[in-house]
């Protein structure tokens, strides 16, 4: 790999279909695996991912919004696509682009039933979603009685699947309140099938769920971060691989003496002869504020640099004192070894968001 002379996000695609297999390895063959792709597919890159995915034969996709399912269909993407947060003002355009929402509400579903009838639909696949125990999104239990009722009235909408989100499938520490979430929603399965009679496909792992809780994998499973390659434990971090690595180079080296500072609000004091590194990458790259002032780090010719002072839009200074490096020397900001979990750590943060706080003004670079 020839060396970063800007700052990229190189995308590794062989490290995905190493994780897409791992992931699969723990399935039973005939459990579908859903790849969650929101958020440019966790920072990275949704249709270069759901490209390679499709290719490696993905039986579904998921996308929070709309209008991130919009830009897999201009890319051709045909695999089904489950969209799970859609508002009501985008449900025409869900269904112009055979996208297939998560109902979660009585509004939401009603909503839908009338958009699906205006636009002569029969049958078109929904997903409905129930709330055990994470109280964001979802249907209450209780609500099964409803939701039949609602459905016998209408052939525009049929149901594809029944499912739900666990709030605590990495915690070793509750494993009781997720076991109560398996059972809750099987209750909720059992009524709906009683009541329909319609066998509808269930789904409730996420990532840690699918590698904690076997019992659960149910018809499918919606893993994201496991596919870039983070395992929420060390345990299985080990199992799996990053496939983004944030890479950058040395723009300028400063040498200053005791007592100047170092960027905006005079942040940084040098308490003796000191050498800085200023690097192209800052707050609008995805680099929050929370990481300045000693607690995040990049890493140059394999040492640890702190990155000193405030963090700017475009840029960070580093310390480089202690390290043999010159103006145009690559820099890791993460990568396979130097992981993006440490960083996150080292702000008291997860991994999810330093990936997925990646901004699209960052050049992405595939690797095949
Ligand atoms: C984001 C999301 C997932 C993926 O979770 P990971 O922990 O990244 O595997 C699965 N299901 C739902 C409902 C989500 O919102």
């Amino acid at each position: 790999m020839p060396k970063a002379k800007e700052t990229v996000l190189e995308i590794d695609l062989a490290a995905l279909t190493h994780n897409f297999d791992y992931l699969k390895s723990k399935l039973k063959p005939t459990t579908k695996f859903l790849a969650v792709i929101k958020a440019f597919a966790y920072g990275s890159d949704s249709v270069e991912i759901a490209k390679h995915l499709e290719h490696l034969k993905i039986d579904y996709f998921a996308v929070a919004y709309v209008k991130e399912g919009v830009v897999l269909r201009d890319a051709g993407i045909t695999t089904p696509i489950l969209v799970l947060h859609p508002q009501p003002v985008n449900f025409k355009t869900l269904i112009d682009r055979c996208l297939e929402p998560s109902l979660y509400s009585a509004k939401v579903l009603n909503a839908f039933i009338k958009v699906a009838k205006e636009q002569s639909q029969n049958n078109y696949p929904v997903h409905i979603k129930f709330n055990t125990g994470l109280n964001r999104l979802g249907f209450w239990e209780n609500d099964v009685d409803y939701i039949c009722s609602q459905l016998k009235d209408t052939t525009s909408i049929s149901v594809k699947s029944i499912f739900s989100h666990l709030a605590a499938s990495e915690a070793v520490d509750e494993i009781h309140f997720t076991k109560k979430q398996i059972k809750n929603f099987e209750g909720i399965a059992k009524a709906f099938e009683t009541k329909t009679g319609q066998k509808p496909w269930l789904h409730l792992c996420n990532t840690s769920g699918l590698i904690n809780y076997p019992e659960a994998h149910f018809d499918m499973v919606r893993s994201g971060i496991g596919l870039y390659g983070f395992g929420n434990s060390a345990k299985e971090d080990e199992n799996l691989k990053p496939i983004a690595s944030l890479k950058s180079v040395i723009s300028q080296i400063h040498k200053i003496e005791k007592d100047e500072t170092v960027g905006y609000n005079r942040a940084y004091k040098a308490s003796g002869f000191e050498k800085t590194a200023t690097i192209p990458v800052g707050h609008a790259d995805g680099i929050a504020r929370i990481y300045g002032k000693g607690k995040g780090f990049v890493i140059i010719n394999n040492k640890r640099a702190p990155i000193i002072g405030n963090v700017c839009m475009d840029m960070i200074m580093v310390n480089v004192t202690d390290i043999d490096c010159y103006e145009g020397d690559e820099v890791i900001v993460f990568d396979a070894t130097h992981k993006a979990s440490t960083l996150s750590e080292s702000a008291n943060t997860i991994s999810y968001e330093i990936l997925t706080a990646i901004s699209q003004r960052v050049k992405r670079l595939l690797l095949r």
